[in-house]
């Protein structure tokens, strides 16, 4: 996972590249990178940590320029280190190019083996750094056109904003994994990989840029071509579950609306008698005031959530994260004692973090305590850029909900069903917020192991396993 932006035609558009990234922390806390053109030379700036602390003023005023494109990285496949933080930007036969990647590349691995065996040097451990090498290599004049054919033997998920000296071009693969729009902010255009980056910037929405397509900004305005046979769209379903931010509509949907008809959906699915309804905040919020709503169970705040840490599944080390979950929660008394609980969380992944919240619940004096889950089992890794440890790590791979039950020390467990989610994305499809996507289909391979594209032992996403 990571968050894009691109900016076309803005005087300022490093700063507005900056509030871009922001908005998008959420999709990434490891790293964050701008690079800007001046219409001739390229200037960067990348650090390691949150974007309000790897651009001081003074970072921001070293990239003047009317064209950027920036990045937050949380690592899918390398290390988290700065030689790894994005946009990766090079020198080659045709001037200079920079890049950033939301998605994972699934024959990295075996792209990366055979340009090194024809001398490819490479500076990072990324999968993403793969296409700045295919692009170097081709021989086309135009850029769009070196960025098609590069990408021709590229397979997996990618949400792509490419800058050269005087043109922006975002590209996203045929199948649709990762989000990516297009705004206007008066005269400039702007990408980004979802629309609570347009609301900060005051930017309008536009459109989303359509899976296969790639879209050229320059001196002549903007176009778009989709060269590649058109594929089945397959957004990922769990961007609506968990990771893109509420406020933000992507996909023609408010993810809002989609949490909260999920919560609707799991509270007619898996109901229980209880006194209240409490989220795991943030990412369950809103499925638990579905759930409440459908129920008729109060609301209430049972978890308070600390805001001066990142997201702690997203530290790379299992040490760290499980420190965390006692860092970033704590219990509220008056809420939990005596009640019977109910709890609502997105997903569950290792089942580290329910288990300590339930035993916080019950320390707090709950009664019983009531875990739903308002997506189904996540019982298989993603190879299309969510960072998802292996099958063996993912507890529902291997464990039933009764056995999940036991583990996490819960009176009850349920998980919503693959079909209540299914009806709750679907029906939450809002014409007048983007397109309207009749017949969209999504990716699910976390829930059922139905992989869109095929993967090949040994390559699978992460050069990180092939590293570490
Ligand atoms: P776990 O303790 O491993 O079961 O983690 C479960 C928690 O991680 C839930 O509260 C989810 O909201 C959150 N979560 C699920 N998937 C991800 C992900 N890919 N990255 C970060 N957090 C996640």
């Amino acid at each position: 996972m990571c968050g894009i932006v691109g900016v076309y035609g803005h005087p300022e558009a490093a700063n507005i590249t900056y509030l871009g990234l922001h908005a998008l922390q959420h999709r990434g806390q490891e790293a964050a990178g701008i690079v800007t053109s001046d219409g001739d030379r390229f200037h960067q700036v990348k650090r390691v940590g949150l974007v309000g602390d790897a651009f001081s003023r003074g970072a921001l005023a070293e990239l003047p320029g009317h064209l950027s494109i920036g990045h937050v990285r949380y690592s899918t496949s390398g290390d988290s280190s700065l030689r790894n933080a994005q946009p990766f930007a090079v020198e080659y036969a045709h001037g200079s190019v920079a890049v950033a990647h939301n998605g994972n590349l699934v024959n990295a691995a075996e792209l990366r083996r055979k340009l090194e065996i024809d001398g490819s040097i490479f500076q990072s451990t990324t999968d993403s750094e793969v296409i700045v090498h295919l692009l170097a290599r081709a021989r086309e004049p135009d850029i769009e056109t070196r960025i098609v054919n590069a990408l021709r033997s590229v397979d997996g998920a990618y949400s792509l904003v490419f800058l050269a000296e005087s043109k922006l071009i975002a590209v996203r693969d045929p199948n649709g994994f990762r989000p990516l729009l297009l705004g206007r902010l008066r005269d400039s255009f702007i990408f980004a990989s979802e629309t609570c980056a347009f609301d900060l910037i005051e930017a309008e929405f536009i459109r989303e840029v359509e899976p296969g397509e790639v879209v050229v900004v320059d001196s002549k305005g903007l176009r778009s071509f989709k060269p590649w046979p058109e594929a089945s769209r397959r957004f990922c379903v769990f961007e609506h579950v968990y990771f893109a931010r509420p406020d933000s509509h992507i996909d023609g949907r408010s993810v809002y609306r989609v949490r909260e008809l999920l919560g609707r959906k799991l509270a007619e699915e898996h109901p229980v008698d209880a006194d209240v309804v409490i989220p795991v905040p943030d990412s369950g919020t809103p499925a638990a005031i579905g759930y409440a709503r459908q129920s008729g169970i109060p609301y209430d705040f049972g978890l308070i959530r600390s805001h001066y840490i990142g997201r702690t599944f997203i530290e790379p080390q299992q040490s760290i994260r499980h420190f965390g979950v006692k860092l970033k929660l704590n219990a509220v008394k008056e809420v939990l004692h005596g009640k019977r609980v109910i709890i609502v969380d997105d997903s569950i992944v290792r089942g580290t973090t329910s288990r300590k919240i339930v035993k916080m619940i019950r320390a707090a004096g709950a009664r019983e305590v009531h875990v739903r889950i308002s997506s189904p089992p996540t019982t298989h890794p993603c190879y299309y850029g969510i960072d998802t440890p292996t099958r063996s790590e993912l507890i529902a791979s291997s464990h039933s909900p009764e056995e999940i039950a036991r583990y996490v020390t819960c009176d009850s467990l349920a998980y919503l069903s693959r079909d209540g989610m299914m009806k709750a994305v679907s029906l939450c499809g809002a014409p007048e917020i983007g397109k309207a996507l009749p017949g969209a289909h999504y990716c699910d391979a976390c829930f059922t192991g139905n992989y869109p594209i095929e993967f090949k032992p040994g390559t699978i996403s992460s050069l990180k396993r092939i590293v570490n």
